[in-house]
């Protein structure tokens, strides 16, 4: 008989993650019951057809614990703060998230998990992994934050022989037992406080990706953040042999994959690391080859050799891999000067990485900044920009640090929030362009003011630059 036969479950909230953990527990016997605060129509269609499942759905009270529950299934976005946490708190209830349940059902039996997780880059890296590890004639699939619910993967028929799993700080904190086969943190840098509380809460929460490793966890060697990934390895419990390894962008120590004269190489998992180097591409293998995403493909690179996987293998997979839509996307060039959407740049450690990445720029930046100031992203940058063009509610912030750090930059600022706007920004960058340069969207903070999505608003960038080309041609 099945651990969860008559275990009475309540999920919270009815997205994807959320149906997905409650059909898989009711199959296998629990008593199931989805709350969630909403109430729409859309809410109640998915109600009627997991109800059809043998899963009650209650709507419209996301906060009180149904009588009787032993277990709550949270979905990521819920903050730890939720009153139904609280009263679960109270109850001696346990709160998990679906990453744990997948875990707890087929974890350890079922394929390895190379783990991912970091402020940014964790999609990239995931899907970099995926594409070496099937190069190696591995089934595999990028999951997590990513593709299919993590739950339904586990519980797949055909089996897997390793998953490459991208892991939310907030996933993490849901997931207490996890042991991943080897892990990743890309780098660690203040978002997302408001959920956590703090940065010391978040930087643990990422931390947990190493607890039980087996072999190998990988830590970025470059980054000077306080705490670092290496002090996160440093504070991990795991299992006996399992190695730190490090990846940087200089030449590698021993126990490190590095770069050498445009290789990328690896001097961790070599016989004999002393002496040893092995190489497993070129800087121009890995698409788009900025240096930010240099340090991805070496992460995926460790994560893969890791793993036991050949050195061709992961150059095939590098070159084989293709960027997600928005993620410093080349659009176009229109009279010789480059377009390029980095929508998903949301907070200004990613804008700082893709700014750095081109040599003379007119920069689209602003939004929602979500609390965060940008002194140190223009200080950084202003050697590289042509000229900047503000968009959105936040964009006064950017303006004063480009005063202050950047005087002699030319602003143009946007006093609009219509649809128009983006198509605007486009035509200003492209007035202050020249031949050469590159016109970046990266804009270091959320899309929500003015866009459902960052998603939405690489698009407007997008048709904004070909409309400029049928104009300019
Ligand atoms: P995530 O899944 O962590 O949000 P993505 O792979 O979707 O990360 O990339 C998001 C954005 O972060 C990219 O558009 C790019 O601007 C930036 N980025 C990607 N990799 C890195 C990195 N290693 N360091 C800093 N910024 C990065």
């Amino acid at each position: 008989m099945s651990e969860w036969q008559g275990k009475n479950v309540t999920v919270a909230g009815l997205g994807v993650s959320g149906i997905s953990a409650a059909r898989a527990l009711a199959g296998l016997g629990a008593s199931v019951t989805v709350v969630d605060g909403g109430s729409s129509q859309a809410h109640r269609e998915r109600a009627a057809s997991l109800e059809g499942d043998g899963v009650s759905v209650r709507l419209g009270d996301a906060e009180t614990l149904p009588e009787g529950t032993d277990l709550v299934v949270t979905s990521p976005g819920w903050k730890p703060s939720s009153p139904l946490f609280a009263a679960a708190a109270e109850a001696g209830v346990d709160v998990v998230g679906d990453v744990e349940i997948a875990w707890r059902l087929r974890g350890p039996d079922a394929a390895p998990w190379l783990a991912i997780t970091g402020t940014n880059g964790k999609t990239t890296t995931t899907r970099m992994l995926a594409s070496i590890l099937e190069a190696a004639g591995l089934r595999t699939a990028a999951v997590g934050n990513i593709g299919t619910p993590i739950v339904d993967v586990v519980l797949s028929e055909e089996p897997y022989d390793v998953l490459a799993v991208e892991l939310s700080s907030y996933q993490l904190h849901w997931a207490p037992s996890l042991r991943a086969h080897s892990a990743a943190v890309l780098n660690l840098a203040p978002d997302h406080l408001d959920w956590h509380g703090s940065m010391e809460a978040y930087a643990a929460d990422k931390g947990r990706v190493y607890e039980g490793n087996h072999v190998a966890c990988v830590y970025n060697a470059d980054a000077s953040d306080k705490p670092s990934t290496e002090d996160l390895v440093r504070e991990a419990d795991v299992e006996e042999g399992c190695r730190a390894v490090g990846f940087t962008l200089n030449a590698p120590a021993p126990s490190q994959l590095g770069v050498v004269d445009g290789i990328l190489v690896d001097r961790a998992f070599v016989p004999d690391r002393q002496k040893q180097a092995q190489e497993l591409a070129e800087i121009s293998d890995v698409q788009p080859p900025a240096p930010h995403n240099i340090a991805n493909a070496l992460a995926a690179a460790a994560l893969a050799r890791a793993f036991g996987v050949q050195a061709t293998a992961v150059r095939d997979g590098l070159r084989a891999f293709r960027p997600d839509a928005h993620r410093i996307e080349h659009v176009a060039d229109v009279a010789e000067v480059a377009y390029v959407d980095d929508s998903k740049a949301t907070n200004t450690h990613a804008a700082e990485a893709s700014l750095a990445a081109y040599e003379s720029i007119v920069w689209i930046a602003g939004g929602l900044a979500k609390g965060a100031t940008f002194d140190e992203l223009v200080t950084k940058s202003a050697a590289r920009l042509r000229g900047a063009v503000l968009i959105g509610a936040d964009r006064e912030l950017i303006r004063e640090a480009l005063a202050r750090h950047a005087p002699e930059v030319p602003v143009v600022d946007l006093d609009r929030t219509d649809t128009g706007a983006m198509s605007e920004a486009v035509r200003r960058a492209a007035e202050l362009a020249r031949p050469g340069d590159t016109v970046l969207m990266a804009p270091a903070c959320a899309s929500m003011d003015m866009f459902t999505n960052y998603n939405k608003r690489g698009e407007a960038f997008a048709d904004a630059v070909r409309e400029l080309g049928s104009t300019s041609a």
